[in-house]
């Protein structure tokens, strides 16, 4: 196929819309894809109810960048497309924000509050791995030397042998450490005050 064919941008300007997920033998729309083009994403706007057909990996990478094609001409979504098949893959990492308008590779939309949509088909949207705890508190481990899954006695037991080591005292009377000791006590709150201490 040739990839630089003006046929390329005249087919998918004149497709017709789709009403089914999967059809048969459709090929992904990703200029130079020739994987099948089981997930379908919207064209956008004022191509409502219109359709392109994409594998799984160009179908994500449309999703990341949904809102990127607002407004394009076609012919420069398929040079996209193109590029992005080409050159900067993997790409669907761009803009990808919580509540982007959109739809997931599995046709279903990204905007469904009430899980209607997964409710339906029984699929589980991917779960992000979100951290344990908060930045701050995050920061509050950091600070004594730990990790998140440091329990109390653990984190009091740190907390004592830092003190020891950073007060004046134990320096000969050197407060230079005293800001790592400031650091230290505030750390401890913070975890005391997430009530993990
Ligand atoms: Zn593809």
């Amino acid at each position: 196929m040739n990839l630089n064919s003006p046929l390329f941008d005249r087919i998918r300007t004149q497709r017709q819309p789709r009403e089914e997920k999967r059809e048969s033998g459709i090929k992904c729309d990703a200029p130079g894809c020739s994987a099948e083009g089981a997930y379908r994403a919207p064209m956008g706007r004022l191509r409502e109810g219109q359709y392109f057909c994409f594998c799984l990996d160009h179908v994500r990478e449309y999703n990341a960048t949904y809102n990127y094609f607002n407004g394009m001409k076609d012919a420069d979504v398929a040079r996209y497309m193109k590029d992005a098949t080409v050159g900067h893959r993997p790409t669907w990492a761009m803009g990808t924000r919580r509540g982007q308008a959109g739809f997931r590779e599995d046709g279903g939309p990204t905007d469904d509050p009430l899980g209607m949509y997964r409710a339906r088909h029984h699929r589980r949207a991917p779960e992000k791995k979100q951290p344990r705890y908060s930045p701050v508190t995050m920061r509050a481990f950091e600070a004594l030397g730990l990790d998140e899954t440091a329990g109390p006695e653990a984190i009091r037991t740190r907390y004592k042998e830092l003190v020891k080591r950073h007060h004046p005292d134990a320096n000969g009377g050197d407060r230079s450490r005293e800001e790592k000791l400031r650091e230290i006590i505030h750390a401890y709150k913070t975890l005391r005050a997430a009530r993990l201490v």
